[in-house]
């Protein structure tokens, strides 16, 4: 693996831990480290057929736009704010007792 030595994810050159989750592998080269952010943005993008964006794009919010641009049916920046959340929370919740 490669991984750029300051911290930045080389995609969306935002902090490479997104919200303390581990980096990803880039599916351009299989090697470079990106934020899980864009590795699940390009998981989308092969998904919908959309070529991956030159980087560095600015953010993960252009990421998501550019998606969203190029015909995604999803907000894949909403979604990973989400799995994010779920994760901090600490994963599965139990189900509440029926009562
Ligand atoms: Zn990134």
């Amino acid at each position: 693996m490669t991984t750029s030595g300051n911290g930045r994810c080389p995609s969306c050159g935002e902090e490479l831990r997104y919200r303390g989750q581990y980096p990803a592998v880039s599916r351009t080269d299989n090697e470079t480290e990106v934020c899980s952010f864009c590795g699940q943005a390009e998981a989308f993008a092969d998904f919908y057929g959309i070529p991956y964006p030159e980087w560095p794009i600015e953010g993960r919010a252009a990421y998501a736009a550019y998606l969203l641009d190029h015909g995604a049916q999803v907000n894949v920046l909403e979604l990973e704010e989400k799995v994010a959340d779920f994760v901090e929370r600490g994963g599965v919740e139990p189900p509440s007792p029926a009562s």
